[in-house]
């Protein structure tokens, strides 16, 4: 995939109606009273916004919000699947349902966070949404409803599509800033490049230099770090990366997989027999390419999945029966700090441990901890490992943070990302 992609600075928007796709898919309140918890997401989509509306660009911004089942047919039947009691089932609910993921808290916070007006449409190509495009002006901002709220969203429907863009009119253009998102063939994230030129806002162009920069072109030696829980979710990354790498290093409970493929005694800790084999094939894959491949030699095992658990420091493979493995060991964490102290690049996606129990977070701080003190180039990837950089106190100290969680690892499996392909190349 070519990760040169134009930018917002490459074209010319001033006067003109820009269709902008964020990713406001913010976590909200459980209680449904509309209160946004975290507003980083918002946030994150402002420098792009400025930019064109400092520009003069009228800015038409989308987003989805959630799960939306637009169909009360749908509905009743993703809720029976649920176990919730047909009975219960009314229409009022399912539109309560879809009330509770409408965008007037993003547009509130918005124009707090901007200063200034948020036109809200009341839909997202309709009468409303259509009027109001039709009036905005240079300098102004407006926000359409929930994108899922329409069935073709996520079908990528053309006709949908075709509306979305013709909101920008005939000299409009679309700008991709929801990097959350390009992973996913929706009309709002890919369909619309058809009818419109379609550019990258700075989220995503930054994504694009980070992690297209270190997949495509890495300053060397690359690292890669990989962990998190489970051996099956990363087959794609490992598999890719043990293309570009020089150093992988794997962590977490997806090594005890591959401990258990070499003859290893895992106890109670997280193992995915079916995959055994491919972490073998990995192994063989590393040698054949000359990459080093490094596994935990001791780890951290407690007498339950707990965080006040007991716990002590075996070799690997030495694990007794009822205990689990529930961070790397203190040997490991020497290993592992040492191979990324001369690293020109190093990519890391999935935590060393159950970080969320302090007393098994260790490995995964100590590797925060020599990420910062590297010069290296250090990016990090997946939900979970940027919340554990995040809470471990290291996020200032990284040079890239993905904004992204599926996205970013669909990026490092090496897989096209129908929502960048579809930007105009440099
Ligand atoms: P990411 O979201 O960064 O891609 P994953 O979702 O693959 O990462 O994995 C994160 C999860 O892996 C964390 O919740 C962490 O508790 C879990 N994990 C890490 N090591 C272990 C282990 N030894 N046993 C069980 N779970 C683990
Ligand atoms: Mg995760």
């Amino acid at each position: 995939m070519n990760y040169n992609k134009k930018t917002v600075k490459d074209v010319d928007v001033k006067g003109k109606k820009v269709l902008l796709r964020c990713d406001f898919n913010v976590p909200m309140a459980k209680d449904g009273s509309g209160v946004i918890t975290d507003d980083k997401r918002i946030r994150a989509a402002l420098p792009t916004i400025q930019y064109l509306l400092d520009q003069g660009a009228a800015v038409i911004a989308c987003s989805h919000m959630g799960k939306p089942v637009p169909s009360f047919d749908k509905w009743v039947k993703k809720q029976a699947e649920k176990g919730k009691d047909p009975a219960s089932l009314t229409e009022e609910k399912w539109k309560k349902s879809l009330d509770e993921l409408r965008m007037e808290p993003v547009a509130a916070r918005l124009s707090e966070l901007l200063g200034r007006k948020v036109i809200l449409a009341g839909d997202v190509v309709g009468p409303d949404a259509q009027a109001k495009a039709a009036a905005l002006k240079g300098g102004e901002i407006m926000l359409l409803q929930n994108t899922r709220f329409e069935k073709g969203e996520t079908k990528n429907d053309p006709e949908l599509a075709g509306k979305m863009a013709g909101l920008a009119g005939e000299n409009g253009v679309y700008v991709s800033d929801a990097f959350g998102a390009v992973h996913r063939a929706h009309a709002s994230t890919a369909g619309v490049a058809d009818y419109l030129p379609a550019v990258s806002g700075f989220l995503i162009q930054k994504e694009l230099d980070f992690i297209g920069g270190a997949l495509a072109n890495p300053k060397r030696p690359l690292v890669a770090i990989l962990g998190g829980s489970k051996v099956s979710s990363k087959i794609g990354v490992i598999n890719n990366l043990l293309e570009i790498a020089d150093t992988i290093i794997i962590g977490g409970g997806m090594a005890y997989t591959f401990s258990a493929a070499r003859g290893g005694k895992v106890g109670d800790s997280l193992l995915e027999a079916d995959w055994k084999d491919y972490s073998l094939e990995m192994i063989q894959k590393a040698k054949d390419k000359g990459v080093k491949l490094l596994l935990p030699v001791d780890t951290v095992i407690a007498d339950k999945f707990a965080p006040d658990a007991e716990s002590k420091v075996v070799k690997a493979g030495e694990i007794p029966d009822s205990w689990q493995g529930l961070d790397i060991g203190p040997e490991t964490v020497k290993l592992y700090c040492d191979a990324v102290k001369d690293a020109g690049t190093v990519i890391w996606n999935g935590p060393m441990g159950v970080f969320e129990f302090d007393k098994f977070a260790v490995g995964t701080k100590a590797v925060a901890e020599a990420l910062s003190e590297t010069s290296a180039i250090t990016i990090i990837g997946g939900g979970d490992s940027a919340a554990a950089v995040q809470q471990l106190g290291y996020a200032g100290k990284m040079t890239h943070i993905s904004t992204g969680g599926g996205a970013s690892l669909e990026f490092m499996e090496g897989k096209e990302l129908p929502g960048v392909a579809c930007l105009l190349d440099q």
